[in-house]
């Protein structure tokens, strides 16, 4: 079964075609800059890179331009479309109505604008990342795997905030939680590395990326995790500023006369390592070399102050989970930074946390980085969250041939 994964932005749409006897991955790219100037796709297959400028007004023509790169004589991995036989798409909320990866029909349709409200941003992408597919694709199944649903597990203690329960009701305002597909599969694979059954694990998982998230993963489950209501709470991220006191919100609200859309913008925006690095960079490597290379002072205090509260969070999920196994690292900073890893884990060596320094100085390669003798184990697990939504896919259809041959 060839399935076709698809990661739908505001302004450009990833794609990865898996072949699924092998989960190989026969290409990749992604269209950029869709409805603006400049748009272009970076198609990569059999060791070759591609990039190609064209005009792409809409999510549709971005797909439209896939699927003929998809088919190209010399550039592309198929003969036909019709060797695609399911579609994949990474849904970022599916709010408390999605708990797992489901076929995509008129109903769960329905749910995803409901959500929209949920994730102004992100959803409507996806949704025309659906929508485009069903149109270009119309025979071929569509499934739908959900950010938000590997915390559905969360109980009440952990996803409820405390205020009138009343908005809980009216608004559905929790914790819901994001990187879910992440968590998933890096703690699953961290159980596997460690040959144990993760059925018996306290798993910490730390995705620090661009936007970054910590879930505490026991026995399997996700039991609480760092992002909220939205993806702009808990760790310090590039320019996301996490946790702070929501009284400070409306005080710079009413002394800057900020609207809601201003305070959104310097939250998301121009918060985290940028905002406390004076507008630095929100990119690790620059703050990383610019704090230890170039001894600059705002650079290292942004740095000290990022892993210091990732260190806080893993601090509080190992007493969530009474005991903690392993801590796994991914994504682009957790992947590539021994930098990072060994500063938070100098926080941890009360757990009994011991971290070898050659082992952690490797990149994006799956590493237990602690040492023999620690008693948490330490470990780099490159994320692929487009191979779980490929699996999640090729099951949810075969499930359903099969219940057809049944009827038949
Ligand atoms: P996202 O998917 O959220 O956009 P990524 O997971 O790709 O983000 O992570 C991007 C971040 O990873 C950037 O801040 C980048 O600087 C950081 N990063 C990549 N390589 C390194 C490195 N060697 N050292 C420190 N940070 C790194």
């Amino acid at each position: 079964m060839k399935v076709l994964v698809i990661n739908a932005g505001s302004s450009s749409l990833k794609y990865q075609l898996f072949d699924m006897k092998d989960e190989s991955v026969l290409c990749s790219g992604i269209v950029e800059r869709i409805g603006l100037n400049g748009s272009r796709l970076i198609h990569k297959a059999r060791g070759n890179k591609y990039t190609i400028e064209s005009d792409v007004k809409d999510h549709k023509i971005a797909l439209r331009f896939v699927l003929d790169i998809l088919t190209d004589d010399e550039k592309g991995v198929i003969k036909t479309m019709d060797e695609i036989n399911a579609v994949g798409h990474r849904v970022v909320h599916g709010g408390e109505t999605f708990s797992g990866s489901v076929l995509i029909d008129e109903n769960v349709m329905k749910a995803l604008e409901d959500n929209v409200e949920l994730a102004p941003l992100h959803n409507p992408p996806n949704i025309m990342g659906i929508k485009a597919a069903e149109e270009l694709l119309p025979n071929v199944p569509q499934v739908g795997t959900f950010d938000t649903a590997f915390h559905q597990t969360l109980s009440k203690k952990a996803y409820l905030y405390a205020i009138p329960l009343r908005y809980y009701t009216k608004y559905k305002i929790r914790r819901y939680g994001f990187h879910g597909t992440s968590h998933f599969y890096v703690s699953s694979r961290t159980a596997e590395i460690l040959n144990r059954p993760i059925e018996e694990m306290k798993i910490i998982t730390c995705h620090i990326g661009n936007g970054s998230s910590i879930a505490a993963v026991k026995y399997g489950k996700s039991i609480d995790t760092s992002m909220g209501f939205t993806p702009l709470e808990g760790l310090v991220m590039g320019t996301r500023s996490g946790d702070l006191d929501p009284a400070i919100v409306t005080f710079l609200q009413e002394k800057e006369n900020l609207s809601y859309k201003e305070i959104n913008n310097i939250l998301n925006k121009e918060s985290g390592a940028f905002g406390l690095s004076n507008g630095l960079s929100s990119d690790m490597r620059d703050i990383e070399d610019a704090a230890l290379k170039d001894h600059n002072d705002s650079a290292k205090m942004a740095l000290d102050i990022y892993n210091y509260r990732i260190a806080k969070y893993i601090g509080a999920y190992a007493a969530a989970m009474n005991g903690v196994d392993a801590i796994t690292f991914t994504a682009g900073v957790g992947e590539n930074s021994a930098y990072t890893r060994a500063d938070v884990c100098s926080y941890l060596e009360f757990l009994g946390l011991k971290i070898d320094p050659n082992k952690n100085s490797i990149r994006g390669k799956e590493t237990v980085i602690s040492t023999d003798d620690s008693k948490v184990k330490v470990l780099v697990v490159p994320t692929n969250e487009e191979l779980v939504i490929a699996r999640d896919t090729q099951k949810i259809v075969q499930n359903i041939k099969r219940d057809e041959e049944e009827v038949v």
